[in-house]
Formats: structure tokens, C-alpha cells, sequence
């Protein structure tokens, strides 16, 4: 090749690139960079949501919603730490049987219930999670003091129901956590897995469009900039001995980097094979993209439809509540005013 033709090649190739460049960066400035005072979005489950449910249902699970929105805001508001916020917000959340965290969790194969819980600050990459726990009222305070008060990341059912003796939380009996409509959830299950000569449903395309996710989770961002992401759980109904979901795995249900927190809910081997949390916070720092287009490239092209639900909040307040589900119970507000509290 002639060193005309060369010469014309890499300035081909340099106007290609400058092109691709312009693109992105466009694309960066797209994202809205003021920093708003405080920002907060939570979940309480997605999934195949009926929308024939009584209005009086319907009533009481946005009232829920709101009053646990509350709960954030009068912390976030007073400039109280986004950590606080996303822990009084889950509380809230578990102490209601209406979602499937703490009181109201499911029911496992073996009719019990095994909670998990995560907790994440985004600016220090500080985490705290727990597994499979038998008997402890709010796991998301054990998941609290895991990272701030042991030097570790994770403990795991007898170890966390140990740790959580030393720390002295209220502790209660896995009769606490029934709930009827759980229990017919679980009985269903059974039915159906006798029914099935099919052991592994978990690529069975029926699985997913039916199951109705009812986990808690809370993103937020406070007035100095503290990013902190935190979901609750019982998992999914008739789970197995020991099974592990993805709202403990750090970087899958739950994570909060520098850039972003973000908290899933759905199936939840789905969101752990996309490592679904730090696909998104990857997805926006080194494309670079918006928080919208991470979160629906996640929802889009990583997982399929009927799988899960998201909620995200980035460093600059701006905030993301979607699903890939018929509904996701979901509520977020901000210090610029905006409020909305919604299912489908
Ligand atoms: N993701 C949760 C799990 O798989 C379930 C849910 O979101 O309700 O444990």
C-alpha cells in the first residue's frame, strides 16, 4: 500500500473515531449534572402483578408505599444521612406483611422462612450482608451492623443468627413471619412442583410470567453526596435448602458505587447472572451513559421480559424505577418537589 493510501486510511479511521467521541460525549451531556439536595426511590417487588385487585387492595399497598416514602423523606429532608433514610425506609417496609421482607417474607420448600439483606454505601464501597437468618425481626439492621461493626462483608445463617446474638436485635420466631396469603402461595408451589415431572423450572418460560416478587429495597442520595443502595428479602417462594438468592451478592441485587446505588427485585438467579447492580454502574461510568440508558439497557438486552424490576438513584439525584414485569410496586421523591407512588 502507497503511502497516499495509508495516509487516507488513518484519517479514515481518526474521523470514525472523532465521530464515535462526539457521539459519547453528546450522550454525556445529556445527563443532568446538578446535583440535587436529595433524592430517594424504593420498591417493594415486582412481577406479574394483577391489576383486577380490589381497590381497597390497591389503596392500602400505595398507602404503604407513601408512608414508607415518608419515612425517608423527614430524614432526608432534616439533611439526615441517606444511610438512615434507606434504613428506616426498610424497616418500614419489613415490618408490613404486605411485602415479602421480614413480616410477610415467603415460605421455603421446607415451610419456613430464611431471610437475606444488603446494605451498600456507594462512597466508601462499604457493605454489609446476610443469608438464610431464622429468627431475625429486621435484617437489614443486622446487614447495618455487619459493615459497620465486623470486619467482614457477609455472614451466612447459623454464623449471621450468631452475630446477631452478640449485637442484641430483636429476635423472633418463624411464626411471626406467617402470612395467609404466603402460606396459599406455598401450598400452590408444592402442587405444582408434584404436578411437574420437570425438577429444573429455571429456564421454563412459564416460571417467570407468573411469579409475583414482593422484596423491599431503597436507593438514595443526601445532601452531602452519601450514595447508599439496601434491599430486604425472603427470597422466592418454595425456595431450596440453603438457596442463596441475589439481594445478598453484592453487585447483583444490590450496589452502590461512586456513580450510582441500585437496588433489583424479581427472580433472583435471573439478576445474578447478569451481575444486574455493577452491570449498570459499569454500563454508566465506561460506555459513559445516562442512568436511564444503563438501567434500560439492563432491563432490555440483558434480561428478558418478565424477570425483574429496577430502582437506581445516581450521584446528581437523578433517579430510574422500571420493570421488564407487568408491575413494581414503587415510589420515589426528591427536594425539587417531585412525588409519584405507583404500581403498573
Ligand atoms: N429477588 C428476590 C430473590 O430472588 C425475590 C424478589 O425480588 O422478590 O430472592
Amino acid at each position: 500500500m502507497g503511502f497516499g493510501k495509508q495516509l487516507i486510511g488513518i484519517l479514515a479511521i481518526a474521523l470514525v473515531m472523532g465521530c464515535a467521541n462526539t457521539g459519547e460525549q453528546q450522550q454525556q451531556s445529556e445527563r443532568d449534572t446538578t446535583k440535587k439536595d436529595w433524592a430517594l426511590v424504593i420498591h417493594g417487588g415486582a412481577g406479574a402483578i394483577s391489576q383486577d385487585k380490589p381497590e381497597s387492595v390497591k389503596k392500602a399497598y400505595k398507602a404503604a408505599l407513601d408512608s414508607a416514602l415518608s419515612e425517608g423523606e423527614a430524614v432526608l429532608k432534616d439533611g439526615g444521612e441517606a444511610i438512615d433514610a434507606v434504613e428506616h425506609v426498610i424497616n418500614y417496609l419489613e415490618n408490613n406483611p404486605r411485602f415479602n421482607a421480614g413480616k410477610g417474607a415467603v415460605f421455603t420448600h421446607d415451610g419456613g422462612h430464611e431471610l437475606d439483606a444488603a446494605l451498600m454505601v456507594g462512597n466508601t464501597r462499604n457493605a454489609g450482608t446476610i443469608t438464610g437468618v431464622r429468627t431475625v425481626k429486621n435484617p437489614i439492621s443486622l446487614a447495618r451492623m455487619v459493615m459497620e461493626e465486623s470486619k467482614h462483608v457477609m455472614f451466612a445463617g447459623d454464623g449471621a443468627e450468631e452475630f446477631a446474638d452478640k449485637m442484641g436485635v430483636e429476635r423472633v420466631n418463624q411464626d411471626y413471619f406467617y402470612n395467609e396469603d404466603r402460606y396459599k402461595a406455598w401450598k400452590r408451589s408444592l402442587q405444582e412442583d408434584a404436578q411437574s415431572s420437570n425438577m429444573n423450572q429455571q429456564d421454563s418460560p412459564q416460571y417467570n410470567l407468573k411469579e409475583k416478587f414482593g422484596t423491599v429495597g431503597c436507593v438514595a442520595v443526601d445532601k452531602e453526596g452519601q450514595i447508599v443502595a439496601g434491599t430486604s428479602t425472603g427470597g422466592m417462594t418454595n425456595k431450596m435448602f440453603g438457596r442463596v438468592g441475589d439481594v445478598p451478592v453484592v453487585g447483583a441485587g444490590t450496589y452502590a458505587s461512586d456513580e450510582v446505588a441500585v437496588s433489583m427485585t424479581g427472580w433472583g438467579e435471573k439478576i445474578m447472572r447478569a451481575v444486574s447492580g455493577h452491570t449498570v454502574s459499569a454500563y454508566m461510568k465506561y460506555k459513559p451513559a445516562t442512568l436511564e440508558e444503563a438501567g434500560n439497557y439492563l432491563l432490555q438486552d440483558v434480561l428478558n421480559p418478565g424477570e425483574a424490576g429496577m430502582i437506581a438513584v445516581d450521584k446528581y439525584g437523578n433517579t430510574y424505577m422500571n420493570m421488564n414485569t407487568k408491575g413494581m410496586y414503587r415510589a420515589t421523591s426528591d427536594s425539587e418537589g417531585n412525588r409519584e407512588v405507583a404500581i403498573w
